[in-house]
């Protein structure tokens, strides 16, 4: 357990009966990429999704910065800090790429000014200029990723969870995600991924492998 960064604590969870996560516990510390690898439906999700904010476990803790993340009345405005991609990309289908982005800082409070700035600055370092006015719907797999990466970057955030990020990535995205990881983390950012992608748990600094519950 670490004062800093965001930590599970003996977290369990089922869904119906059926046991997921038994007390498992990981440490994502600032300046580090933290991997969380196993097979598929060994609970990485799951538990990312617990470790994020979203999904409150059995039992067990969830600390950021040492704020319980689903009892401290603190936990609000710290988990506002978290950037969270999800599996499967959370763009709204009738929204433009560029009106997602505009949403997502927009409910940060962020002022008119900083949130074009920002996505100048993201479509640039992604690559999405070119798929801003169009639906998630009317663009490649890959420029999806990219664009659901390109606002957990644009956010205000001090803590960025990713699961799966090299999904429908080529190898030169996959290349430019890890340098940008890389970055976050350089830049005393908490950085944790799940993956099965083996390039990238070889670019991490710390990795966790979990098992199938028997
Ligand atoms: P992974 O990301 O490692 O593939 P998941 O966390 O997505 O694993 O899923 C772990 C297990 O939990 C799977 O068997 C999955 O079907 C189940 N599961 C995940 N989310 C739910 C849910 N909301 N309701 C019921 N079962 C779920
Ligand atoms: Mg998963």
């Amino acid at each position: 357990m670490i004062s800093v960064g965001i930590s599970a604590v003996n977290v369990s969870k089922s869904f119906s009966n059926y046991a997921v996560l038994r007390n498992v516990s990981i440490d994502a510390p600032p300046n580090l990429i933290t991997c969380v690898a196993g097979p598929s439906g060994s609970g990485k999700s799951t538990l990312l999704r617990i470790m994020a904010g979203y999904l409150r476990p059995d039992s067990g803790r969830v600390l950021i910065n040492g704020v319980d993340a689903y009892v401290d009345s603190r936990a609000r405005s710290i988990i506002n800090l978290v950037s969270y991609v999800p599996q499967d990309d959370l763009l709204i289908s009738g929204l433009t790429i560029r009106e997602n982005l505009r949403l997502a800082l927009r409910v940060q409070g962020l002022s008119n000014r900083v949130i074009e700035e920002r996505i100048k600055w993201v479509s640039g370092l992604l690559g999405i200029e070119h798929v801003l006015d169009k639906r998630p719907g009317q663009v490649s797999g890959g420029e999806r990723r990219r664009a659901s990466i390109a606002i957990a970057l644009a956010r205000d955030h001090e803590f960025l969870i990713m699961d799966e990020p090299t999904n429908s990535l080529d190898r030169a995205n996959v290349d430019l995600l890890i340098r940008i990881l890389r970055e976050e983390a350089g830049s005393g950012r908490v950085v944790l991924v799940a993956t099965h992608d083996q390039y990238l748990i070889r670019n991490s600094d710390r990795l966790y492998m979990i098992r199938l519950v028997s």
